[in-house]
Order: C-alpha cells, then sequence, then structure tokens
C-alpha cells in the first residue's frame, strides 16, 4: 500500500541524522525536498537538501497552493512541503517520506488523515539538550529558541500514531523503515 508517513519530533532529536542514514542505507525511500528560506549552510545543495528561496519566492508558493504545509520554525525562518511530487509518489504507488517540524505536522493530518504519524523522541531531556549543545552549529540565542520550541515538541507525542526512541541512530532508522514496509516490498 502506499502510504505517506511524516516523520517529526523535537528539535536537535536527531531527525537529520536518521534521515541521513535512511538515505543511504535504504535508497528506496523517497524524501520530500522542502523550500525553505533559510540561507543554505556550508555543503548544503539547493534542490537536494532544501530549496532555497527568498521570501517573495516562498509567498508565491503560497498564494500558488504549491505547499501541502508551511510553518515557521523556530521563530525565525519558514519551511514548506511541495505538495506535487509528494502526490505524484503517492499516485505512482510510492512511500514518501516527509521530515517535518510539529506545526507542518498537524496541517498535513488535517490534509491527509491516512498518512502514518511518527515521533521522534529522545531517550532523555538532559539527551536532548546535550545533542543540541554538542551539535555547535547554532549560536546561544539560537540554542535557547530551539530549546524553548524543544519543550513544546515534546509534550506533543501523544498525538503521532508511533513513538521512535532514538537510543540509537541505525535503530531508530531501521525501525522506521520497518514501519513503512518498504523493506519486505523491496
Ligand atoms: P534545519 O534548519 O535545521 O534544516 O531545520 C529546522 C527544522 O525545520 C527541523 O525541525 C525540520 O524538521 C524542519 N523542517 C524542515 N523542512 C520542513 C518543512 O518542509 N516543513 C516544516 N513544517 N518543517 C520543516
Amino acid at each position: 500500500m502506499s502510504r505517506l508517513t511524516v516523520l517529526a519530533g523535537p528539535t536537535a532529536v536527531g531527525k537529520g541524522t536518521v534521515s541521513a542514514h535512511i538515505r543511504e542505507a535504504h535508497p528506496e525511500v523517497w524524501f520530500s525536498v522542502s523550500a525553505t528560506t533559510r540561507p543554505p549552510r556550508p555543503g548544503e545543495i539547493d534542490g537536494v537538501h532544501y530549496r532555497f528561496l527568498d521570501d517573495e519566492q516562498f509567498d508565491r508558493m503560497i498564494t500558488g497552493g504549491e505547499l501541502l504545509e508551511h510553518a515557521v520554525v523556530h521563530g525565525r525562518n519558514r519551511y514548506g512541503t511541495p505538495r506535487r511530487p509528494v502526490e505524484e509518489q503517492i499516485a505512482g504507488g510510492g512511500s514518501p517520506l516527509l521530515e517535518i517540524d510539529l506545526q507542518g505536522a498537524r496541517q498535513v493530518r488535517e490534509a491527509m488523515p491516512d498518512a502514518l504519524f511518527v515521533f521522534l523522541a529522545p531517550p532523555s531531556w538532559d539527551e536532548l539538550v546535550n545533542r543540541l549543545i554538542g551539535r555547535g552549529t547554532e549560536s546561544t540565542e539560537e540554542q535557547e529558541r530551539r530549546l524553548a520550541t524543544a519543550r513544546t515538541e515534546l509534550a506533543a507525542e501523544p498525538e503521532f500514531d508511533v513513538t521512535i526512541v532514538n537510543h540509537d541512530v541505525r535503530s531508530a532508522a531501521e525501525e522506521l523503515v520497518d514501519l513503512m514496509g518498504i523493506s519486505r516490498s523491496g
């Protein structure tokens, strides 16, 4: 069965790392490429990691109805899921995966209630803080902003169909792929 899977969870829980593992070990999984107004980080490629847009281009996608969901994340930049590629995947029998924030996940649930909603949880709050500080890519101010977001995001776990605890990246990734039913169908 072709089904959309949405992976969400608090900031710095390791969604990106789990996704990276799946990209490498399971090339059969199709990932949505989000649009964002955030500037690229070193090494990020337009059209691969994100579609990097300015505010005007992002606005045009919204008014054109081209986004399945969109949200301001961490009170700063806008992120959104281009609708058409996801719909094409589902129509073609694929099983697309979205890695998005909680606000976006809620919008997708309104639009596509049959999707599978997976919450990636940290082993503990302290572990989440360690991961956020340890990543070292954000300023102190940005880290505080993201921790505040993470606190409210953790409380949303009961809204999801399934929780995967990210004790270990590989196990979490395999658990997700198993849930998607992809490894069995090839
Ligand atoms: P980053 O800037 O670190 O790449 O991503 C920041 C946050 O934006 C992550 O929590 C990520 O899940 C979320 N995000 C990425 N793409 C989308 C999207 O298309 N829609 C929404 N709502 N959130 C997204």
